[in-house]
């Protein structure tokens, strides 16, 4: 039976919760805010079901039959402007809801924390567009997915790829009516971070909408959008202390650490992501509003990215210039040198001076606010 002792074996997946037949399992936070599973051992029948679908106890199969690689952009501006890069996946679940399919992702619940959840209408579509910058629950959602590909219908299934590997160990068959989409991640945050951060700046107020990447400044330089009852919170992401902490590497979840699904072989049939090296890849079609990397890694994919075409402005690019400006792809996180202090201090501080000690956003070098004031100034 599954016992975790190294937290850097478990990403906290899901697919043991998801397997368990007599419902032992439950999915636990620890003092990170992270998920873990633990096993009430009076129910247990030993069937030992929760090792067997474990991706990191049996080694997940990853494979490509190709690898095409393309730099693309939604051209409806709506939908490209209220996604986090290039709104390449509203344009794929809609395809897989036109065919009859349920989609599969992440929206806030609420109290704006992610969880995973499904839609077979796309009217309800805009709730899943958008990253949301922690680690999101999964659920039972392996479960639903399961009755709805084993009744045949379409299910597209997006998430980051340790979601996609517990995806596949729970469901241990190969289904021809699934197709899987990860994103090249840099690890996930902590949803406990996320929480005592909104409760600290936004404490008493009642929060209406977030929007982790908000392209107001544009794209390249994203903003973290917060909307409330008493403001409307707007600024660069990379100074807050949110995203500050998360770049720092001080609350990613540690299996980030030890990522199965980095590299060449993969365990999605796509991989999207933001196209970093923009403008030495694609600088034609960059126009700041947000530009996509698509990798294909199987016909099924390929096949699904031929289907959106007619809805994307795109060309064709190269797997070495993806990993060259998007290391993430191929490597897992480095956990920051202050994390370890970071959780030390976790509960002992304030959280006000806990944010300001570690999180507070690396001041630009004067080189970058002056390219910076010409650029506004030329802009202007
Ligand atoms: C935690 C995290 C880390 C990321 N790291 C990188 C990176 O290092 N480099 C890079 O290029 N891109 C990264 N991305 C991906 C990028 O931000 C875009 O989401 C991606 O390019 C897709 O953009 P889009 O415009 O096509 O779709 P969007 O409309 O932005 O759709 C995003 C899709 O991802 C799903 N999703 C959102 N949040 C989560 C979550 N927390 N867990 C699981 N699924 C989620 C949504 O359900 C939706 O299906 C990351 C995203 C997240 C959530």
């Amino acid at each position: 039976m599954i016992d975790i002792r190294d937290k850097v074996k478990c990403s906290g997946c899901s697919a043991c919760y998801n397997a368990c037949p007599v419902t032992a399992i439950e999915m636990v936070e620890d003092n990170e805010g992270f998920l873990y599973p633990q096993i009430d051992l009076e129910k247990c029948v030993r069937c030992n079901l929760c090792e067997k679908v474990c991706p990191y106890i049996n080694a997940p199969v990853l494979s490509n039959d190709l690898e095409k690689c393309y730099t693309a952009y939604n051209t409806d501006e709506k939908e490209r402007e209220i996604s986090s890069s290039g709104g390449i996946f509203i344009l794929l679940a809609k395809e897989i809801i036109s065919c009859g399919g349920v989609v599969f992702g992440s929206i806030y619940d609420e109290e704006f924390m992610a969880i995973h959840s499904y839609t077979d209408s796309e009217k309800d579509l805009d709730i899943f567009v958008g990253s949301k910058y922690m680690q999101s629950k999964i659920g039972h959602v392996y479960t639903e997915a399961k009755k709805y590909l084993s009744d045949g219908r379409r299910v597209l299934f997006v998430g980051t790829a340790c979601q996609i590997g517990g995806l596949k160990g729970f469901l241990m068959n190969d289904y021809p009516n699934l197709i899987c989409v990860d994103f090249i991640c840099l690890g996930v945050p902590s949803p406990r971070v996320w929480k005592d951060y909104l409760r600290t700046y936004f404490n008493n107020e009642i929060i209406e909408y977030v929007n982790f990447k908000n392209k107001k400044l544009g794209w390249h330089s994203f903003s973290l959008n917060i909307k409330t009852n008493k403001k409307n919170f707007c600024r660069n992401g990379r100074q807050t202390y949110f995203f500050s902490g998360y770049f720092k590497q001080l609350y990613s979840r540690p299996s980030c650490s030890n990522c199965l699904f980095k590299g060449d072989d993969r365990i999605s049939d796509i991989t999207i992501s933001d196209c970093w090296g923009y403008s030495h890849i694609a600088p034609e079609m960059d126009d700041n509003k947000g530009l996509s990397s698509i990798e294909c890694h199987t016909v099924k994919g390929l096949e699904l990215f031929d289907a959106i075409k007619r809805s994307v402005c795109w060309k064709e690019s190269s797997i070495d210039d993806v990993k060259k400006y998007n290391s993430n792809y191929w490597l897992s996180a480095e956990m920051g040198k202050d994390r370890e202090a970071f959780w030390e201090d976790y509960n002992r501080l304030p959280k006000k001076k806990l944010f300001r000690k570690y999180c507070s956003p690396e001041r630009p070098s004067l080189f970058r606010r002056l390219k910076g004031i010409v650029k506004h100034v030329l802009g202007r």
